[in-house]
């Protein structure tokens, strides 16, 4: 009977699990997307019957397109009673809507479906630039959402956008910022935050052995930023956070019992 499990394999081929590695040498048919031969090649060794969807992207439609097509083709697969896996790079439930959509199909319809975590972006990120989201806590958005939705920004917490060099791409058929994209964030997050103040275009190394693009520049030089595809933003946390008085009441503390 078909199942359906759906595992990441990190952004590098050391990034991969034992428990995903054995995943793939027992799954009757293994479907993958990832952007890096090396991780396609170690894939394509760990299990022959081993399929690229990477074709789905060149196939002329829109994004959404692009990830509903996969779901279905992954639907389909299992229906045929094939136990699928599908690999993505990166954590498989992190900014992935194929998966999502194929896994709420199959489940509905009685199938076994399981996801197996992976190492994420922000993983990296926070390895790389000694974030830890304990310290102020963390937001994380979609960039054009974040754009194009209103939000509450706590600038006492850090903030990660994601998918910053597809901001404002509405028509959602591009893999590039939309025109004014990169310049209306940056305006809005000047709306919050000093024009100076310090923010990172990162990139992790999707090659063991390399080292992840760190480029700090000024908020205000955001909108003219060389981005790419794979280019995530961090933005620091700019002040401290104040404390809630009548919640510390509640506790019967003061600000001074707490360090
Ligand atoms: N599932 C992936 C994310 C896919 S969405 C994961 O778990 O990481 C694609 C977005 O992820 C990119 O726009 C970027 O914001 C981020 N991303 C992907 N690869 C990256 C890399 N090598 N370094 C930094 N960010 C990356």
């Amino acid at each position: 009977k078909g199942r359906l499990t759906i595992a990441g394999c990190g952004l590098h081929p050391g990034h991969m699990t034992l428990e995903t590695q054995s995943l793939i040498q027992t799954a009757e048919s293994v479907l993958l997307v990832a952007p890096n031969p090396l991780s396609i090649q170690h894939i394509r060794q760990l299990n022959p019957h081993t399929e690229h969807l990477g074709r789905f992207y060149n196939m002329g439609y829109s994004r959404p397109e692009i990830y509903r097509q996969m779901a279905l083709y992954i639907i389909d697969l299992v229906h045929q009673g094939k136990s699928v896996c599908v690999i993505f790079y990166g954590h498989p439930g992190v900014f992935v809507s194929s998966t999502r959509m194929a896994s709420r199909v199959l489940a509905g319809q009685g199938y076994p479906v399981a996801m197996l975590p992976g190492i994420s972006a922000d993983a990296c990120l926070y390895a790389d630039l000694g974030l830890d989201p304990a310290d102020t806590g963390c937001q994380s958005y979609e960039s054009t959402r974040f754009l194009l939705t209103r939000r509450d920004v706590d600038t006492s917490a850090a903030l990660i956008l994601w998918q910053l060099g597809l901001t404002g791409e509405h028509s959602m058929d591009k893999f590039e910022p939309g025109k004014q994209g990169l310049e209306a964030l940056c305006k809005l997050l000047q709306m919050d935050y000093p024009s100076d103040h310090q923010v990172c275009l990162y990139e992790a190394p999707t090659l063991p052995g390399f080292e992840p693009r760190k480029d700090w520049i000024a908020l205000t030089d955001l909108a003219k930023a060389d981005v790419n595809t794979i280019t995530t933003l961090y933005v620091p946390a700019c002040r401290e956070p104040t404390f809630a008085e009548e919640r510390l009441g509640w506790l019967g503390l003061t600000e001074t019992d707490i360090s």
